[in-house]
């Protein structure tokens, strides 16, 4: 029997109610390992309707004793990250320990959460007119929603419930379809941790749950991660329907190469930025560009057999350095995206269509695949691929490289690899781009920064966690009061100022 999944409402595992499922695979095998239960437009609204329920107490709770129950949750989710680690591994395809960095990157976002009550603080002036003193504070919205995507089945819903519920929020996470065991067994252990009931719910669901979150008036703020389309679907529907957004998209990032880097580190650095979790990252490196005829073929020779070479392994394997693709279907895509390269005229020096994966015949997997030559006009290039294929594009001068990521339609993140502080400097500052690394394959903002990309890879104008996060699930009011000694004075006609 197919283990059936459930949704988390109320405190508690409840049943899917629809009859509607889709399978969840196990990518090393190709075996089903679980059915998700869509949820039914009636069965989000009881999520959020526990969330609403929930709120008022929630709110009143001091930020301290808030902060206290996200100490303890950290504590649960350390005590379980195995657990954790094995069960997104047997679900997403990424190797035990790249799953252990993907809760460890969430854990992070819950450190910054306990202290939270810093933030909150809000500001004060005393005297800013005769009697007059005026602060402001910091409250939260109400319930909030997440609606996150596949490739990290643990870091991104802390990203979003571990800030919300500290700032005093409740919240309804809908998970992707594809991987969500790890979001459901992370609110267990919110409620172990103290959360009261109705404070943490998810819901699994497709498009129909999506669409609820979305248009429902008890929700006051819409936080997505996932590919560009549906991000900005997100953001006009959920925004006309009166609610804060915020919603990240797809990426294609770019590293540029100048002549003066460290080849070997480079070199390095790409083939874990670019083929680590199988590509499936938003901030894998997607295209490399060499700056110079020489830096491409010095390139070239030393990336190529590191490509040839790379172990793609079962997710459970210690020795592999990436695991299958999360899904048949996604493999396909990534598949069909080589094919286009080829016919696009691009030179495929490694092609990794055909790797098997012995006894595992019936899994994901999907060996790296290297291009040179790619040049802009290409669709391969426009597009995101999400998989493990890295682009060659050579540019013949610095300014021909720091245009590429500038043009392109996505701007998440980018990295520069040089000696050269000046080139590094001015790049960081020219480079329309969100999240930009020197030296540094991944940018990934810590916890107490903010992460985002621009253009089409982030659509609304706050980032996650760290203070924009802070920002984005609190509200201020501003409070102005007087208590003027002396006579009543009479009514005034005139705005005040302070003239
Ligand atoms: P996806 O867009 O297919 O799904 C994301 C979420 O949206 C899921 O919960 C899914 O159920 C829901 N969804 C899908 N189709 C929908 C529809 N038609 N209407 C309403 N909801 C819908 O993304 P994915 O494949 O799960 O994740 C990969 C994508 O996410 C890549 O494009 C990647 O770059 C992006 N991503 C971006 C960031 C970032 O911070 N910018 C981080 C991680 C992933």
């Amino acid at each position: 029997m197919t283990k059936e999944l459930m949704h988390f409402i109320g405190g508690k595992a409840v049943k899917g109610q629809s009859g509607r499922f889709l399978d969840v695979y196990n990518p090393n095998t190709g075996e089903v390992s679980a059915r998700t239960p869509l949820a039914s437009a009636d069965e989000v609204r009881a999520a959020i309707a526990s969330a609403e329920k929930a709120f008022p107490d929630w709110a009143a709770v001091n930020p301290q004793r808030r902060a206290r129950v996200m100490f303890e949750f950290k504590r649960l989710v350390e005590a379980n990250m195995n657990e954790l680690a094995e069960m997104l591994s047997n679900e997403h395809g990424k190797v035990v320990a790249d799953s252990k960095g993907d809760v460890q990157r969430g854990l992070e976002v819950i450190e910054f959460a306990c202290g939270i009550p810093h933030l909150l603080k809000g500001e004060f002036t005393e005297g800013a007119g005769p009697g007059i003193d005026m602060y402001s504070m910091r409250q939260p919205l109400g319930v909030c929603a997440g609606i996150t995507p596949f490739n990290f089945p643990a870091m991104i819903p802390m990203w979003m419930f571990g800030v919300a519920i500290a700032c005093g929020n409740t919240f309804v996470c809908k998970p992707s379809e594809k991987d969500p065991s790890v979001p459901l067994r992370l609110a267990e252990l919110m409620m172990e941790a103290g959360a009261p009931e109705g404070v943490l719910n998810v819901v699994n669901g497709d498009k129909e749950a999506v669409d609820t979150l979305l248009t429902d008036p008890g929700i006051e703020a819409v936080s997505f991660v996932g590919s560009s389309a549906i991000a900005e679907y997100i953001y006009a529907t959920a925004a006309a329907h009166g609610k804060r957004v915020q919603a990240m998209g797809g990426a294609k990032n770019h590293a540029i190469i100048m002549p003066d880097a460290d080849m070997d580190r480079v070199v390095d650095d790409l083939i874990g930025a670019g083929y680590g979790s199988a590509g499936e990252r938003c901030m894998a490196i997607s295209v490399a560009v060499p700056v110079g005829e020489e830096t491409a073929d010095r390139l070239v020779e030393k990336l190529v057999p590191r490509v040839q070479s790379l172990k793609v392994g079962l997710s459970t394997d210690p020795d592999a350095d990436y695991g299958p693709l999360v899904t048949a279907q996604h493999r396909e895509k990534v598949k069909a995206c080589i094919d286009l390269g080829v016919k696009e005229g691009a030179e495929l020096l490694v092609d990794g269509r055909d790797f098997s994966m012995q006894g595992y015949e019936n899994g994901f997997f999907l060996g790296g695949s290297l291009f040179d030559k790619v040049t802009p006009d290409m669709s391969m290039y426009k597009e995101e691929i999400f998989g493990p294929v890295l682009q060659i594009v050579r540019a013949k001068d610095f300014e021909e490289a720091a245009a590429l990521p500038t043009k392109h339609q996505y701007g998440n993140g980018v990295a520069i690899f040089t000696r050269d502080g000046d080139a590094a400097r001015s790049f960081a500052s020219q480079v329309q781009v969100g999240m930009v690394g020197i030296n540094v394959p991944i940018p990934v903002p810590l916890a107490y920064h903010s992460f985002g990309g621009w253009k089409r890879s982030a659509f609304g104008d706050t980032n996650q966690h760290g203070p924009e996060g802070v920002r984005f699930y609190t509200k201020v009011k501003t409070v102005t009061s007087r208590w003027p000694t002396g006579v009543k004075e009479g009514s005034s006609f005139v705005i005040p100022t302070m003239k």
